[in-house]
């Protein structure tokens, strides 16, 4: 376990997240290279009484970790790709670049999202929605096992079999119930693709209206999203095994054939995100109305197919029958009323940077027995640097404890 204090020279490289409004300084950094490195940093926190963050890329932190022990899990960045099973066996610092690296020589895909330079284990525990999921479901369903630290410095082995309800929570549930050391996730014979952009011309508003009615048709196969930038509507667009062509003519197109791992499709800073059972007219209009506005990337994602067919094992994320969603990366003050009236008041945990908001992308079934996996892998909320289950969590659990103590 190697640690830095302020004043090393790496603790400033280790110390901030992707997010550039963030400029923490934890007491401490801790470079995991080993499952005892993960557990020696919870129980140094512990020991001194600090909290402790976790990053692998720092891509999807949105709190400070002033005066926390920081655990970067980088270095333990291991993948192992069983072509047989078709399962990959990943560290927890692993990127998606380096697990699609891994799998694409065997014509394996993984669930991936937009960027490759995302961390699998943030990514896969807030749910994962990528390209594929339409056809294949969430990142998180996939998953067939878990290895993991809980609050206590114990190491747990989970899956369906070994405490299920850890296992459960934990496949959409954040990093709540402790430090994950290893994931084993399955793999998808989708070798190639054909993905790529369209760009139309025209009205914004036409453009969006036409794309809604199409992608309700589209075969599990297709996954898109229309865009809204510079003036003008991209249509983005991922097809397992054909190619299916837009409803129109686009200006310009580059949409072609290639390896799963080369579609880097890209996506847009959810700074307002929401799903919408119904894109009404009233919702694409308010949309394009932000954009002529202030410039704000309109990003109209379509979800469904799979994901909105979840077996009977899946984990808790919410919402799984939205067909769409909406993201805004500059959101105007009056828009989240403006779309409210439609608006299914949810969220998906990997697109809430609000840890206030977390609580919205559960069912009020799921959230409770959420928090009952919570409260006892973790009673003292000691993991809450993170997208816990609501701000007011930490102190409701902490003053239960003590009414009952
Ligand atoms: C460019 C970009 C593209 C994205 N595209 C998509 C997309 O297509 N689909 C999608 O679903 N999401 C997407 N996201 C959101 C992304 O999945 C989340 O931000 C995710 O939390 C990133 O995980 P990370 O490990 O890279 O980030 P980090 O900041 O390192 O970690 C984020 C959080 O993940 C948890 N965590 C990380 N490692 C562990 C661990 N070992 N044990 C327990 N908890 C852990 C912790 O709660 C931590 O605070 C995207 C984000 C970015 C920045």
């Amino acid at each position: 376990m190697t640690t830095y204090l302020p004043g090393d020279a790496e603790y400033d490289l280790l110390r901030k997240p992707l997010r550039a409004d963030l400029d923490p300084h934890p007491a401490m950094i801790v470079k995991a290279e080993r499952t005892e490195d993960v557990r020696g940093a919870i129980l140094t926190a512990r020991s001194q009484n600090l909290p402790l963050a976790v990053q692998a890329t720092g891509h999807g932190t949105h709190q400070s970790t002033d005066g926390a022990v920081l655990l970067r899990t980088n270095e333990m960045a291991a993948v192992l790709i069983d072509p047989d099973r078709r399962i990959a066996k990943v560290g927890p610092g692993a990127t998606w670049g380096q697990v699609l690296k891994a799998a694409a020589p065997l014509g394996l895909a993984p669930l991936s999202g937009s960027s490759p330079t995302v961390g699998v284990t943030g990514y896969t525990l807030g749910g994962g929605m990528g390209w594929l999921a339409r056809k294949f479901g969430f990142a998180a369903d996939s998953v067939t096992k878990a290895r993991i630290v809980t609050a206590e410095g114990r190491l747990l082995t989970t899956s369906a079999d070994q405490y299920p309800d850890l296992f459960w929570a934990l496949r959409g549930g954040g990093g709540n119930f402790g430090i994950v050391t290893g994931l084993e996730f399955k793999l998808y014979p989708v070798a190639k693709v054909y993905a790529g952009t369209s760009t139309l011309t025209g009205d914004l508003f036409e453009n969006l209206a036409a794309y809604r009615d199409w992608a309700l048709n589209l075969p599990d196969e297709v996954s898109s999203a229309a865009v809204v930038r510079d003036n003008l509507v991209i249509v983005k667009t991922l097809s397992i095994g054909h190619h299916v062509p837009l409803w129109t003519e686009p200006a310009t197109t580059d949409v072609r054939e290639m390896g799963y791992a080369e579609a880097s499709m890209g996506g847009t800073a959810a700074r307002y995100f929401d799903y919408f059972a119904k894109l009404t007219d009233d919702v694409l209009g308010a949309a394009v109305a932000n954009h002529e506005e202030n410039g704000s990337t309109v990003e109209i994602r379509h979800w469904g197919g799979a994901l909105a067919n979840p077996g009977p094992d899946a984990g808790p994320v919410g919402h799984r029958d939205m067909p769409f969603s909406v993201i805004l990366d500059n959101p105007s003050a009056t828009i989240a009323d403006e779309l409210s009236p439609d608006a299914a008041g949810a969220g998906f945990l990997n697109f809430t940077g609000d840890p206030k908001k977390t609580e919205r992308a559960y069912t009020t079934a799921n959230l409770k027995r959420l928090r009952a996996v919570k409260s006892f892998y973790d009673p003292d909320n000691f993991f809450h640097l993170n997208a816990g289950f609501g701000a007011g969590d930490a102190k409701r659990v902490i003053a239960k404890r003590r009414r009952s103590a």
